[in-house]
């Protein structure tokens, strides 16, 4: 029997993988029936295609969802379009709900499916369940978007209306799921055939409760020395709740709240404001995405288009591999491989290497950070590696190159990080461990290290690299 007219609503769950504070489930569930659906889309996401480990994280935490929603979660994979034109043969469906994303093309697909079913006289609610500010709400006075952090965050964010309030977890009337038309999670290709995934599955757990989870331990442990400790990559001072935000399994609301009802005005204010400044990055990332819709491929400032970049597969490829010689960088790129995560730390060197010592266009290090991170992001991303490479606005001076061996010693200096993940070098003294190359031989000997055998030489030197970079920065 088909279920009423007036009954019916569908949530589209998208970036917002969660039931708690989530404003278009909540719309969604004034109707007495509702039907949660999820559709993968590689058929509008083209270069945007979500990449391996993303897809990992994706398939785990949609199973978390459809468990918490008593299995009540359909799921589609193909273009929306069709999956919408199928639900509304099926289905009296009386509106469509979803929370907004920003990325420009999942904006210009949206806009065609809000068309086709507003043309059906289907309502469609679209809210904000991803940004603590939208990119419209945080312009100049002269409307134009800002293209500095610290002014966009002070004056257009901190000044306007506060985020909303978290909302809790709607009550549900009657939730329904499309049995017979539904894919299986485990037939639309998100894991890989072959596992290489089981350490990545070892140390992360997705899903709205693990993020939930996270928060408090973070807020229990790693906030009070946040701005300090954040610099730190052995140390567990940062939230690692990236990816549980790029998939909306927390809101960012969640997570503004909870930490400011963490004493603001005490000793951790601090502590506190600098980790919401860094949520402001989040916002700013996507306020530069939404304004700059080419953010992901071409440079923001223009004169970077002339810049001398280098081709040399060879060193990308060692790049990507851990095995440039400079043992924090190698350290960052196992890391990456190995977790699916990279420390921010380590993420600024790894990424100055990449574009000032070896002189490779950021584009490779976007690509690969793509595939590899499990909180791989398009704003953040694409903002990150475009200010690492002085291209971006607001970005980090190009004649700011960051020393691997200084870098290493300064924020790793007992080695705890680079030895985890680079254990050939685990005997080296900490005076030669970010640059074994100019140990005496019989310490090398001693740490079973033979440089060019079981560690590489390093790829480029620093100071002639450094050198070459400046040179080609003036150029231009
Ligand atoms: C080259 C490069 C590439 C990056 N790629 C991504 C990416 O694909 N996805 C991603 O989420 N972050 C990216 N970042 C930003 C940052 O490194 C990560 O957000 C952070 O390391 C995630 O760890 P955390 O959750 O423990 O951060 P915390 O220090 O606990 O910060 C809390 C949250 O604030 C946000 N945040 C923190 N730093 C930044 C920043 N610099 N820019 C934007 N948002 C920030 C994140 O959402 C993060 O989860 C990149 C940085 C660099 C230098």
């Amino acid at each position: 029997m088909r279920p009423n007219k007036t009954e019916i609503s569908i949530h589209w769950f998208r970036q917002d993988l969660r039931l708690k504070d989530n404003p278009s489930l909540s719309n969604a569930a004034k109707y007495k029936k509702i039907l949660p659906i999820y559709i993968l889309d590689d058929y509008n996401s083209k270069d945007c295609k979500m990449g391996s480990v993303s897809r990992w994280w994706l398939y785990n935490s949609l199973r978390s969802l459809k468990k918490k929603l008593n299995n009540n979660l359909s799921i589609y994979d193909g273009n929306p379009l069709e999956v919408f034109q199928y639900l509304i043969n099926k289905y009296d469906i009386q509106e469509v709900c979803w929370n907004r994303c920003y990325e420009p093309w999942r904006i210009s697909r949206d806009k065609k499916i809000k068309s086709f079913l507003e043309s059906l006289g289907i309502k469609v609610v679209t809210t904000n369940g991803s940004l603590l500010w939208e990119p419209w709400d945080t312009k100049k006075d002269d409307l134009t978007p800002y293209r500095v952090f610290t002014p966009f965050y002070k004056r257009a964010c901190l000044k306007s209306e506060s985020p909303r309030f978290p909302i809790v977890t709607p009550d549900f009337q009657e939730l329904i799921s499309d049995t017979d038309g539904s894919r299986n999670l485990d037939d639309i290709k998100l894991l890989p055939s072959h596992n290489w995934y089981q350490e990545i599955e070892y140390i992360w757990k997705p899903g709205e409760d693990q993020a939930s989870m996270k928060l408090t331990s973070f807020l229990e442990d790693g906030i009070s020395d946040y701005k300090e400790g954040r610099n730190f990559p052995s140390k567990k001072k940062v939230s690692q709740l990236s990816p549980y935000l790029h998939f909306g399994e927390i809101s960012p609301n969640e997570v503004w709240y909870a930490s400011q009802s963490k004493n603001i005005e005490g000793p951790e204010e601090e502590n506190v404001k600098h980790f919401l400044s860094e949520l402001g990055w989040r916002e700013f990332s996507y306020n530069l995405l939404y304004y700059n819709q080419d953010l992901p491929i071409s440079n923001l400032q223009k004169k970077f288009d002339n810049f001398p970049w280098q081709e040399n597969s060879e060193h990308l490829y060692k790049w990507k591999r851990g095995l440039t010689g400079y043992p924090i960088v190698d350290a960052g790129m196992r890391e990456l491989w190995r977790t699916g995560y990279m420390h921010n730390r380590v993420r600024m060197i790894v990424g100055s290497f990449l574009v000032k010592n070896l002189l490779l266009h950021w584009k490779h290090g976007e690509r690969w950070f793509w595939d590899c991170l499990i909180d791989a992001d398009l704003a953040n991303n694409s903002a990150s590696w475009q200010w690492i490479a002085g291209s971006g606005a607001d970005a980090a001076p190009y004649y700011r190159i960051f020393n691997p061996i200084t870098q290493g010693i300064k924020f790793d200096s007992d080695g705890i990080y680079t030895r985890k993940y680079i254990p050939e070098l685990k005997n080296v003294p900490n005076k030669y461990l970010f640059n074994p190359w100019e140990a005496p031989k019989e310490i090398l000997h001693e740490a079973n290290v033979q440089l060019g055998v079981n560690y590489p030489y390093p790829v480029v030197d620093l100071r002639d690299s450094r050198e070459r970079a400046l040179n080609a920065f003036k150029s231009i």
